[in-house]
């Protein structure tokens, strides 16, 4: 079964404030490696709009009414979030690229799915736009993959940002797995080890806060000790990463040191696990990454690691003697410490 990517030119018609990050040329950098992958043979899809019903079971009605009166109109949301008049428009188009790829993906049509959206979705909450975000397209993606029948739901979120909104809206919700590594602190602010979830959701949360500057070698302990094993212990149905790439050395924003490298090890971990529990269903949806050209190799690295033969995962060696290991080691424990709360309440 193969690949396939959800990808649509229209994403450039979300327009922010000159010399804002998250500018329309990240959309020419979707469009290139669709069209570099289109050649060599995948599948490319343009997405269809969600529904407000899709959107309603992560938004608040009211939320995405207040979004569908930005039509028309260049808003400032807050001090990072802008629209343009077509911003609602193409942020349906971002929500319904991931729900295409979910329904894909469950369906069996294709094992494995790239959304390639922006604007990006993982800092929106339930009620309010943040961080360059409208609609948080991963949550109305997992949220669609429950509706669909999927038990359980892992979403692995290895922006440079911590996902407060993906975080919030499944923090009671013991069916959806988020588990994410960050630079801390940095924004949104959120995202501290000790942030498990909450009520029935507690211990379905798994942050793990690094320091900035964090190299290949701290990601890779943190998967080989976090990820991969919190992921075999839930089992999920589904697999979804939010695939941000602001922790590469490249990016004008994060401060971390992976190289496009990493993220093809992180993602060959993340396919390992999802063909271990779940027949390979994973679906990647582009989160941040403001470098241009780190985003365009790292995505299309990424599409490589999905569509190619199952291999292990090659970490690189970052060359950056490692001082951090200690605290990547310790926010390890940490983070662990509240996942194996669940383990008692079982
Ligand atoms: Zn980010």
């Amino acid at each position: 079964m193969s690949v396939i990517l959800v990808h649509t030119d229209r994403f450039a018609e979300h327009q922010t404030p000159p010399g804002h990050p998250e500018r329309p040329e990240r959309a020419e950098v979707f469009d290139a490696v669709a069209s570099r992958w289109r050649k060599k043979g995948t599948e490319v899809v343009a997405p269809r709009a969600a529904t407000s019903e899709q959107l309603a079971r992560v938004h608040d009605p009211d939320y995405i009414r207040r979004i569908s009166e930005t039509t028309g109109r260049a808003l400032a949301l807050d001090p990072d979030t802008y629209t343009s008049p077509e911003s609602y428009d193409i942020a349906l188009l971002a929500a319904g690229a991931t729900i295409d790829a979910v329904e894909r993906v469950m369906a069996g049509t294709h094992r494995a799915a790239v959304a390639m959206v922006r604007p990006p979705g993982h800092h929106a909450e339930r009620s309010r736009a943040m961080g360059f975000c409208l609609f948080n397209n991963v949550a109305c993606g997992a949220a669609h993959a429950r509706a669909l029948g999927a038990r359980r739901v892992a979403i692995v979120d290895y922006d440079v940002h911590h996902g407060n909104g993906t975080q919030h809206i499944f923090e009671i919700d013991p069916y959806v797995l988020y588990v994410s590594t960050h630079q801390y602190p940095y924004y949104p602010g959120t995202g501290a080890a000790d942030e498990i979830g909450r009520d029935a959701g507690r211990g379905f949360t798994v942050n793990v806060p690094l320091e900035v500057g964090a190299v290949s070698e701290d990601y890779e302990l943190v998967f080989a000790r976090v990820v991969t094993p919190v992921l075999r212990q839930f089992e999920p149905d589904l697999v979804m990463i939010s695939a941000g790439f602001d922790a590469h050395e490249s990016d004008p924003l994060g401060g971390m040191r992976l190289t496009t490298e990493s993220f093809a090890a992180m993602t060959l971990e993340l396919r390992a696990v999802a063909e271990e529990c779940c027949r390979g269903r994973l679906i990647a949806v582009t989160e941040g990454g403001y470098d241009l050209h780190a985003l365009g190799t790292s995505l299309d690295a990424v599409v490589t690691t999905l569509t190619g033969p199952a291999a292990s995962p090659r970490w690189p060696s970052s060359g950056i003697p490692s001082s951090r290991g200690g605290s990547a080691a310790e926010a390890v424990g940490r983070a662990l410490t509240g996942f194996w709360a669940l383990d008692d309440r079982r």
